[in-house]
Order: structure tokens, then sequence, then C-alpha cells
């Protein structure tokens, strides 16, 4: 997930006395005609029968890419026309392992919204905002710190891999054990009742379940506060770095979202196939091959027949490289071009009317939990 840091929604830190829906602006017109298509088996999460109250972050530390496009910003969009999404670009989150350098998580979250938006994530449906323009994040952090046992954060699969994974970083603060405690605040303020995560996040999903089980009982027996979130696992495919290994900036290995034309032939031309076909006619072995996995990723009914061809010495790896030039370009051109139109202002602006939108609900959610705990705001006049 994911980083505060341009003006403030309104300049000032303090807690609104009320958010009120009349307060929402309607920003000048502001569409996002998307016209990229992909296989469908990407599109696995819309819930046909019942709304969800959905929340999901994203850490801005960087652009995203193509497999931040096919594992995330795909099923945004699959979400958002179904449910009511909540989609967070999380700076606070950011700053627990980038707290050196907020400057660059600045940035990193306009960029990241303009991505966002030429995907097809859509301003008009779904609540796009900042964590750090909502501070009742952090007044629900702080209320439930109060309630949550130590043990429950340190035992955190993901604290302890993070930790070892992040070594030769400080990361022995207060802010990067309560990470998962941020996360479980993100949700609740929402009382959102699915997240969509990955399998390596599902252990937050469910301290976060715990928590709501705990603060209910312990203040609101009756008439629980916080529903139980559920998980939506993403079957999100698996998308491979130029080199084979897991795609990440920091290994120079991935195709951004935003890849001009002689970026994404440098990507594809440099990518890792079967060391051992030379010539066209070598018979090849696609199962290592990286151009073949995106082959297959795009255009997964043409595999059998990639594969048969590559097997048998009947095509050459500069042709088959070109031809996944093509479909990566097909998909990513619409995206580009989108987001050439799309400024800063613009990024700005829909971060600006989402925290309003966001502060609406979760102003509400921060009272009655302060309620439940027998603390009561003094109105200031
Ligand atoms: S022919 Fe295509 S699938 Fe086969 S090794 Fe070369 S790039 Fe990979």
């Amino acid at each position: 997930m994911g980083n505060g840091i341009w003006e403030t929604l309104n300049g000032r830190n303090e807690i609104p006395q009320s958010v009120k829906r009349k307060e929402i602006k309607t920003l000048p017109a502001f569409r996002f005609p998307i016209s990229y298509t992909l296989p469908s088996t990407f599109y696995s999460m819309t819930n046909k029968h019942s709304k969800e109250r959905i929340l999901s972050g994203m850490r801005p530390t960087g652009n995203l890419h193509i497999g931040h496009l096919l594992g995330v910003l795909e099923n945004y969009r699959a979400l958002q026309n179904a449910n009511d999404c909540f989609f967070m670009v999380a700076d606070i989150h950011a700053l627990t392992t980038e707290y050196e350098r907020p400057d660059a998580i600045q940035a990193a979250s306009v960029e990241m919204v303009k991505d966002w938006l030429a995907s097809g994530i859509n301003p008009d449906v779904a609540v796009i905002f900042r964590q750090s323009d909502v501070p009742e994040h952090a007044q629900l952090h702080l209320l439930l710190s109060m309630i949550t046992p130590l043990g429950w954060l340190e035992r955190c699969p993901s604290y302890k891999e993070q930790l070892r994974e992040l070594n030769g970083r400080e990361l022995h603060t207060y802010g990067f054990l309560g990470y998962p405690l941020l996360q479980a605040a993100d949700i609740l303020v929402y009382k959102a009742t699915a997240v969509p995560v990955g399998e390596d996040q599902l252990p937050h999903i469910e301290l976060t379940r715990e928590l709501a089980r705990r603060f209910n009982s312990l203040y609101s027996p009756t008439r629980p506060v916080f529903p139980e979130p559920k998980s939506l696992v993403t079957q999100s495919p698996k998308v491979p770095g130029t080199d084979a290994r897991k795609m990440s900036k920091s290994y120079d290995n991935a195709i951004n979202i935003g890849a001009g034309p002689a970026e994404l032939k440098k990507r594809v031309n440099s990518m890792f196939t079967d060391p051992v076909k030379i010539k066209i006619d070598d018979k090849g072995h696609p199962e290592g091959c990286v151009a073949f996995a995106f082959c297959k990723l795009l255009k997964p009914d043409g595999a059998a027949s990639r594969e048969a061809l590559c097997r048998s010495g009947a095509i050459g790896c500069v042709a088959c490289k070109k031809e996944l030039l093509e479909l990566l370009d097909g998909l990513l051109s619409p995206i580009r071009e989108e987001r050439k139109k799309i400024k800063d202002s613009d990024a700005l602006a829909v971060l600006a009317d989402g925290a309003l939108k966001a502060r609406q609900e979760a102003s509400v959610v921060v009272e009655e939990t302060k309620k439940a705990m027998g603390l009561f705001t003094a109105s200031i006049s």
C-alpha cells in the first residue's frame, strides 16, 4: 500500500466540525474514455449479487508498471461499477519505510493518480483520495492502538519478513510496527465490508477482523460498531520482470504503464528467452521464456499455437518478440495517450474532491467510535 504532502484539503490539520454532503463541489467534467481491452480472465472480482463497500490502497513509491495494471488496476476497474469503492493513495504507509525522502512520495502520489485515471479508474463512481488528506485515519489508528496487544503486531509475518528484506534500513520504528494497525484503521474507518488482497496480506485482514471483534465486544456488544471485513483474494496473474525475476523497479526489469514506444521496444528486446534457442529453426522451450509468458497473458487463445511454433523451430525469437511488442503497444498506447491529457492539477482536483467525500464518511465513524469508548467531542463555537 501507500504515502503526505501537497496542500492539505483545507490548509489546516483540524478536524472539521462537520463535513456535509452539500460541501462537496462538483468538479469540471473529466472523463476517461478508456478503450483498451484485456482477456476476460482478468475480470474476476465483480460481485453480481450484493454491493460491497470496498477499501483498497496503493503505496506511491514509484512509477506503476504493467504488473500493477494487470494485477491491481484491472481489479479496481472491475470492482468500481458494481460496488461502493474507496481507492486510497496510501502516502502515510509509504512514509513508514520512506520517511527519509518524503519529497519522492509527494511526486509519486500525483503520478500514481495519473496512472490510475489513465487506466480507467473513474472518480465519478469511486472515491479516489489520499490517506494524509483524511486525518480520521490517524485518529482511528490512535483509538484502536489502545486495544491492540503488541504481540498481534509483532507476530505479523510481513513485519519480520520486511525487516529482513529491507535489511540495512532503520525500520525499528513505532510506525513500521504499527503498519498493519494503520491498515486496519484505513479499512474500519469506512466500515468496509470487503478488501481485495493478495494472499500475503491475508494476516492483515485477519488482524482487522480480530480488532473489530475486540472493539465491538469491549464497547458495544449489543450493537456492533464495526463489521468484520472479508478478504477478496485476487487471482492476480503472475507478471515476470524482463529478466525473469519478480517485476520490480528496484531490479530495473519493469515495463512501466506510461512507457513510450522506444522504451517498450528496449524492454521487449532485452527480455529473457530460451538461451539454447539461438537460430530460428532451433527447437525452443517456451516454459522459461519471459516473452512467451507475456504473450500468454496478453493473448491466451494464441498461446498453444505459439508454443507449438517455438517447440518445432518454426518461429524465431526476433519475430516472436515483434508480435509481443505489437500486443504490448496495443495494451499500453491508449493509456499512454490518455495519460498525456491528464495534468497534475487534474489529479490534485480528483484527490481534493475524494478527500471531501472520504471525510464525510470517516468523520461519522470516528465520532461513533469515540462515543462507544466514552469520549465526546466538545462543541467549539
Ligand atoms: S520463439 Fe518465442 S517463445 Fe520461443 S523462446 Fe523465442 S521468444 Fe520465447
